[in-house]
């Protein structure tokens, strides 16, 4: 399932590509240095019940904003409503138009191609734009809120408000170290908590806890302080570092421009069960913890 490195990569394209560059910055790839022009959305075609949402709020509206809470988009428009939308497993917004100035061929991963069979929603844009919606599994949704409202925690529907802080954003060393002096969890299963700390799925958990030295099933209350400071920043060095390769494509994840992400063949130990740890050569080991696959080094993860 995407985490936070795959939907800041959705975040950072869809901005550019549907925002554009208000303040005319050059943004570094544009053939004329200039900026990019932001969209209207000029037709909402819904071909999935499941993905119906109020045309007439949506329709001859500007994008004005991509907001990203957790795995949670949030994409604003000038009506005072924002589409608020998770892609779950395999859900994937693929953008074509005239701000996507280096045209990359299209995943494999975008399964039924875009217009096809697993395509549920199509934003029609101005100057000939295009946002395909797909989602072969259909657990991806989207809703439409006022913008003023999604944040609200009274809101029956905000999903938002029931996140922790979040990784790399307002998350400190003090919050993280209370939320695990108190728990008795093992410290991989509350890392991916994310009502008590948002971003952090599968992938990056193990490959923090690798880099932290640090076993997975041990009881979070039982770090030593040296520990959390560790880990927290090996969290946070491996969701850069995820960001930074445009996230991971190990099941239907795709940027909108299309292409796929890099982090999977730059994993520590996620995916390497029987490789040689990359410290100390000794073959790392998988095990299920709380359902989910687990990879660590038996020798250097204490
Ligand atoms: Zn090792």
């Amino acid at each position: 399932m995407p985490e936070l490195p795959e939907v800041e990569s959705i975040r950072i394209q869809l901005e550019k590509f549907l925002v554009g560059s208000p303040r005319g910055g050059a943004l570094r790839g544009s053939p004329r240095g200039g900026a990019l022009r932001g969209h209207i959305i000029k037709k909402l075609e819904i071909r999935n019940p499941k993905y119906e949402i109020e045309k007439e709020k949506i329709e001859n509206t500007k994008i004005t904003g991509v907001r990203r809470f957790g795995k949670v988009l949030v994409i604003d428009l000038s009506s005072n409503y924002s589409i608020v939308t998770h892609v779950k497993m395999t859900g994937q917004f693929i953008y074509q138009g005239p701000n996507l100035l280096n045209v990359k061929s299209l995943s494999h991963k975008v399964v039924g191609g875009l217009g096809g069979k697993h395509t549920h929603v199509i934003f029609h844009l101005d100057r000939g734009g295009v946002l395909y919606f797909n989602d072969y599994r259909r657990f991806g949704w989207m809703r439409l809120e006022k913008t003023s409202n999604i944040q609200n925690s009274k809101n029956p529907n905000n999903y938002i408000g029931k996140l922790g802080k979040e990784f790399l954003k307002d998350l400190t060393l003090e919050e993280f170290s209370e939320i695990l002096v108190k728990s008795k969890k093992p410290i991989k299963i509350l890392l991916m908590d994310q009502t008590k700390m948002a971003g952090v799925g599968n992938i990056y958990a193990n490959d923090a806890l690798w880099l932290a030295m640090i076993n997975p099933r041990k009881q979070a209350n039982k770090l030593l302080n040296y520990q959390i400071i560790k880990l927290l920043k090996s969290v946070e060095k491996v969701l850069k570092e995820g960001i930074k390769r445009g996230g991971a494509s190990e099941l239907a994840y795709v940027a909108p421009d299309g292409s796929e992400g890099h982090y999977q063949d730059f994993t520590l130990v996620y995916g390497r069960e029987k490789e040689p740890c990359k410290n100390c050569k000794t073959p790392i080991e998988k095990v299920k913890l709380g359902g989910r696959g687990t990879y660590f080094c038996p020798v250097c993860q204490k």
